[in-house]
């Protein structure tokens, strides 16, 4: 796909969750939001962007989450609600030109279904580019990969910590750096 926004808008959010059925999809919110602004053009990072998120649907992470994220109960603590959190976010997006994008389609989906919850308004002004979706075809590969698998095809390696919202933003932009098309 050809990109005519300025800027990439790559968002990556962690959730609640569990492995044993105790916070179902339906009840899973976010607790982080990482993203950065990257050039449609020259590819570089302009901005980054992170914040916590409290909880109000299951407040108290489970062993499982702060495993898998590396997030724990303190660092929720002092964290905005859903609703400050997105209005921060909103104020660091400003009026840039973009093209909100993420992974798959599951943190454009978790953004949906906390808006619904809390009756808030979606904060995404443009559509939605599945980043993984569109990789994966450019690279002509019929299974989708995940970050890690994604940037390995690549030769590179993850930096930073798996499964956190702003690193996750931030190896995603490696690869869209080497793998999309530059907007001239
Ligand atoms: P990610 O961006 O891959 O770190 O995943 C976003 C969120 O999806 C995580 O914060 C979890 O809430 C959920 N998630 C990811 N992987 C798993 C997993 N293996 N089991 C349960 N939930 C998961
Ligand atoms: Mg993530």
């Amino acid at each position: 796909m050809r990109i005519v926004n300025d800027f990439y808008l790559i968002v990556d959010v962690e959730a609640t969750c569990s492995d044993d059925g105790a916070v179902p999809r339906y009840e899973m919110e976010i607790i982080e939001i990482g993203a950065v602004l990257q050039s449609s053009r020259t590819f570089e990072v302009e901005s980054e962007f992170q914040t916590f998120v409290r909880p109000v649907r299951h407040p108290e992470l489970t062993p499982f989450c702060t495993e898998l994220t590396g997030i724990a109960q303190h660092d929720l603590a002092s964290a905005p609600g859903f609703e400050a959190a997105v209005a921060a976010m909103k104020l660091w997006m400003g009026s840039a030109d973009t093209v909100f994008c993420s992974w798959g389609d599951y943190d454009r989906n978790q953004f949906h279904q906390d808006c619904e919850f809390h009756n808030a308004a979606y904060p995404f002004p443009s559509g939605h580019l599945n980043l993984k979706a569109e990789v994966c075809r450019s690279l002509g590969l019929s299974r989708k990969l995940g970050i890690s698998d994604a940037l390995r095809h690549l030769g590179l390696e993850f930096e930073g910590a798996l499964h956190r919202g702003l690193d996750d933003a931030r190896n995603i932009a490696r690869i869209v750096r080497r793998v999309m098309p530059p907007l001239i």
